[in-house]
Formats: structure tokens, C-alpha cells, sequence
């Protein structure tokens, strides 16, 4: 089953094609994977065996084993000349033949094997990221429908977390319950962060078993996949029991992390470059002195994919336009101490920004009742 109808992929592909003109390319080489599923809505692998799409100026084809072919869902890929091979023959001389002349353009999720053999076929070859990117990272209105329903899907996970913190659990505990909240939301789990008190300074910690305490801070970061591919990614920010217990430095630092999140929104509109957005953020950090503790860029382009383009990194020239999806996820980190982040999913608007996440930020749904 594709996300969208056979039409959508074939604009996709006629985009694609037009792109392959535009940068006077011999063509484009795409792997199985996120930039294969955006245009062909197909997640299919076939691992050691080449399946690809190839997009000359002209002519689209899927290369791939004949084994294949039937679970690709191409039926309807009318402007698709699909290839079947098997073993013993050289899938690659296919994909060459089907190029035209000059550098041919490799997707990012081909594998060192497929590269390499390729490579030994076309004469001059270049990563195709930036130029798969401009396709993918504006997103249509079917597609932020999509990225919509992620964020309220996660959104319903958050509002339950703060409920599952209590002293004596463990973050395994925790983090199991959450992974089966998301799988109610989602088809999928992507991912799964409880870190608590020194724990969240490490911002890619999973979980472990170290037990909660009254007052620790908890960082929770949690994403899946609708059945459209689609993901949701959001972090929160908590203090188990009263916030009042937690460390007061780690309270300073959080009114500061909240005005860093908000900066970021406030300055975010097109025409603003990647690099400014992250600067919005990170310059409020930084001038409180906690500059060495945000130690990864601001956010990430997502869609198909959790982590693409558009990058919100520092020194970044992409020039951010309507349409984009990105997170905006500015973090503290003291070491071996506490760790914090605010992570949103925002959509680029005409004037600004809207968030696709809507739960509280703030430390005050861990008062309890008092906020019930
Ligand atoms: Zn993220
Ligand atoms: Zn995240």
C-alpha cells in the first residue's frame, strides 16, 4: 500500500525529471529507502541485490530483481518502464544503459557495494542529496495533512508521560510503557529517550535501568511512523514530583532553554537562512553562559525520514521557504549533571511559523493536582 495515489508519485517522478534537466545531469540513481519511497511509495529492500529508480531526462525505470517486482505496488507507475533482472546478470549495466550523458547523480541511501559498481559503469557520478532534497523539502498539503497526524499523534503520548515519572521506576519501566503508547498512535516505533537526572546530558541516551528520585529532571523524546511513512518526533522536558525539588541551576537554565525555543519561533520565516534560525536560539543560550552545553544543531528537516533536510545547523545558507517542516529542538546539557530540550515540529507558514505539537512546554503539568 502507497501513502498517496500512483498520481502523486508520477508528478513526483516528472519533478524529478526536470530537476535531472535543470542541473544538466545524465540522470539520477535512487537506492531503496526514504528518497525511493518518497517517488515511488515503495519501502521496498532487496539488500545485496540492486533495486533502483533511475531518472534520465526523458524516462523513468525501476531496476530489480525479478523476485521482486510484484511487491514493488508499480502497477500503475504508467510513465515507469520497469526492469526485472536475475541472477548472473548485471544489474548495473541496466541502470547505465537507461543514463544519459554526464554526471549521473547517486542517491544518498545506496550502499558502498551499489556505489562502487555503478561507479565502475558511468564515467563521473556526485552525491544526489542537495538535489533529491530540493524535491522533498517542501512539503505538498497531502504531506503536512500527514505530518499533522503524527504531531498529534505523539502529542497524545506526551500528555500521558508525565503521569509515568514516579520515584522508585526505573527509565526501562517507563520507556516500555511509552513504546506501547506510541505503537496505539503509530505504526511504528522510531524511538524511544527517558533520561533522567544525568542521563538527559547525554542527549542520544535510550534508557536505562537507573531509578527515578523525586526531583530529577527527565528528558523524554519520543517518535514513530504513521502507515503513510510519515514520522512524529517531539521532546518534553520534566521533573519527577514537585519541579520546586528539582536542582536550582537546572531550573535557571530552563527559563533560559524556554526563551531560546521561543526566539527560534519568533524569528522563523521564510526567506530567514538555516544558519539564522539556529543562531536565533543559540545566541539567547549562549549569552546566558551555557553556550558549551548546546552541543548539537538547533533541528532537522522530517518527513519520510526522521533526521533530512533542511539541517537548521550554525553557518547554514539554505534559505528556508513555506512549506518546510522542521524541528526546532534547542538543548542544555551539563555533564554527568542534568540535561534539558524543547523539541517541536513546526511548519513554515507564509508570516511565521505553526507547530505541529501542542502539549505544554513549561515545567508546571508535573504540579500535580494543582494543575489538574
Ligand atoms: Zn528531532
Ligand atoms: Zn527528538
Amino acid at each position: 500500500m502507497t501513502a498517496f495515489n500512483s498520481d502523486v508519485y508520477i508528478e513526483r517522478r516528472a519533478k524529478a525529471g526536470e530537476l535531472v534537466k535543470q542541473r544538466g545531469l545524465g540522470g539520477l540513481v535512487i537506492g531503496t529507502g526514504a528518497e525511493f519511497a518518497y517517488l515511488t511509495g515503495s519501502w521496498a529492500s532487496s539488500h545485496e541485490r540492486l533495486t533502483a529508480l533511475v531518472i534520465a531526462p526523458d524516462a523513468a525505470a525501476v531496476i530489480a530483481p525479478v523476485t521482486d517486482i510484484q511487491s514493488l505496488g508499480l502497477e500503475d507507475a504508467s510513465d515507469v518502464n520497469v526492469v526485472g533482472w536475475r541472477d548472473g546478470d548485471n544489474p548495473y549495466k541496466l541502470a547505465a544503459e537507461r543514463l544519459s550523458q554526464g554526471t549521473v547523480g547517486l542517491g544518498s541511501s545506496l550502499t558502498a557495494d551499489h556505489v562502487f559498481a555503478l561507479q565502475a559503469l558511468l564515467p563521473e557520478t556526485e552525491l544526489a542529496a542537495d538535489a533529491v532534497a530540493d524535491l522533498f523539502m517542501v512539503k505538498d498539503a497531502e504531506e503536512v495533512a500527514q505530518l499533522s497526524a503524527a504531531g498529534e499523534a505523539i502529542d497524545r503520548v506526551h500528555e500521558r508521560a508525565a503521569e509515568l515519572l514516579k520515584p522508585g521506576r526505573t527509565e526501562r519501566e517507563i520507556a516500555e510503557e511509552l513504546h506501547a503508547m506510541i505503537l496505539q498512535e503509530h505504526e511504528r516505533v522510531e524511538f524511544v529517550i527517558v533520561g533522567s537526572g544525568p542521563n538527559g546530558s547525554n542527549p542520544h541516551h535510550d534508557f536505562s535501568a537507573r531509578v527515578l528520585q523525586e526531583g530529577d529532571p527527565v528528558v523524554v523524546d519520543l517518535g514513530g511512523a504513521l502507515p503513510s511513512g510519515y514520522q512524529s518526533d517531539c521532546t518534553r522536558t520534566h521533573v519527577v514530583g514537585d519541579p520546586a525539588r528539582a536542582p536550582q541551576d537546572f531550573l535557571d537554565a530552563y527559563a533560559v532553554l524556554e526563551r531560546a525555543f521561543q526566539a527560534a519561533c519568533d524569528a522563523a520565516r521564510p526567506g530567514i537562512t538555516a544558519g539564522e534560525l539556529d543562531a536565533a536560539a543559540r545566541d539567547v543560550i549562549t549569552e546566558a553562559g551555557y553556550g558549551e552545553y548546546f552541543t548539537h544543531r538547533l533541528g532537522h528537516g522530517i518527513g519520510l525520514s526522521g533526521h533530512e533536510q533542511p539541517f537548521i545547523i550554525a553557518g547554514s545558507d539554505v534559505v528556508l521557504r513555506e512549506g518546510m517542516a522542521f524541528s526546532i529542538e534547542p538543548g542544555i546539557y551539563k555533564p554527568g549533571e542534568w540535561g534539558m530540550r524543547i523539541e517541536d515540529i513546526v511548519r513554515m507558514t507564509a508570516d511565521g511559523i505553526e507547530p505541529l505539537n501542542r502539549t505544554r512546554r513549561d515545567l508546571g503539568h508535573d504540579l500535580g493536582h494543582d494543575n489538574a
